[in-house]
């Protein structure tokens, strides 16, 4: 509950002021939605996420009826857990793989948001899966990022495929993936540049890589802590290149939920994965009744 702190506690505001009312009715829920509506918009939820979410909880509250063994209020919490899951996706979206030769996985997103991190922990979950995995080291801008993910690829064992600086992008993944088919590895994650905000040359650049590869998913990674903006960045990235799903990361942060409940909605686009840390382990799927669980306390 750490983490949507705020959100439960906001939610909890609503639920109180049904204790003791007989079945919940357009004048007394009234005062919760409004409750609900502060609470999330506080969560840094997108407006028009939260005022569809609002429409739809109030209207199902207020045909909802009596329940034998069940109080008003807690009736409102089901709605609400129940509209939360579908609000980010219902089901799991589970990562896809090709049906012959490697999969591939590219990863795009901001500088920062913990995109290289990602790339070894998803590495290292797919081989607790069974995959036998290659890293490729598109990065070029950054010298470091190579370096890092050449370090973080011998901590968990997995060969990086790097050409430095001087190769275009696409060309080193492209040669990444002639490599990766040679040596039979099945599943071939591409880390690319991120910026620092989104330019044309970086969409330019991901493009090129992406029409190299043909990825089986382009995954966006994106921090958990800008709110909104993360859902908004899915959302252009998915315009600009064409994206599969996105990984939401730094949720053991203070993160307020914005994220987590708008990306779905407003993009289109599932959120498959969630990072929740700084070790390998800390990478798991992304599962929408458990996050509505959370959000609930
Ligand atoms: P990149 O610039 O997108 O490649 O970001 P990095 O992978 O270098 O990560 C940036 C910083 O965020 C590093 O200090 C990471 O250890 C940290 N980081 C990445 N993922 C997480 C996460 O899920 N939780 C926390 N707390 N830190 C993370």
């Amino acid at each position: 509950a750490e983490m949507f702190g705020q959100l439960t506690t906001g939610l909890e505001t609503a639920w109180n002021k049904l204790r003791g009312v007989d079945v919940l009715s357009k004048e007394n829920i009234a005062e919760p939605m409004r409750d609900i509506r502060r609470a999330l918009l506080e969560a840094d939820v997108s407006l028009p996420v939260v005022r569809r979410f609002v429409q739809s909880v109030s209207d199902q509250a207020v045909g909802a009826g009596v329940i034998r063994g069940v109080r008003p209020d807690q009736q409102l919490v089901k709605i609400v857990h129940d509209d939360l899951v579908k609000l980010m996706g219902g089901e799991v979206s589970e990562l896809v793989f090709a049906k012959s030769g490697p999969t591939v996985i590219l990863l795009a997103g901001l500088q920062g948001v913990g995109k290289t991190t990602v790339c070894a922990k998803l590495a290292f979950y797919l081989k607790k899966l069974g995959k036998s995995c290659m890293l490729v080291a598109a990065d070029v801008y950054r010298p470091a990022a190579i370096d890092q993910l050449k370090i973080l690829g011998e901590k968990i064992d997995v060969p990086v495929y790097a050409e430095g600086v001087d190769v275009k992008p696409a060309e080193i993944a492209k040669h990444g993936l002639e490599e990766a088919k040679k040596k039979s590895i099945n599943v071939v994650i591409v880390d690319t540049a991120g910026r620092l905000q989104i330019d044309k040359s970086m969409m330019d650049e991901l493009k090129e890589v992406k029409q190299a590869l043909n990825p089986t998913e382009v995954l966006l990674v994106v921090d958990a802590m800008t709110g909104q903006e993360a859902a908004a960045l899915v959302t252009t990235f998915n315009i600009e290149i064409g994206i599969t799903g996105a990984i939401l990361t730094k949720l053991d942060g203070d993160s307020r939920g914005g994220a987590a409940l708008s990306v779905k909605e407003v993009s289109g686009k599932p959120i498959k994965l969630v990072g929740r840390g700084e070790r390998m382990e800390d990478l798991e799927p992304f599962y929408p009744d458990r996050m509505a669980g959370r959000v609930l306390g």
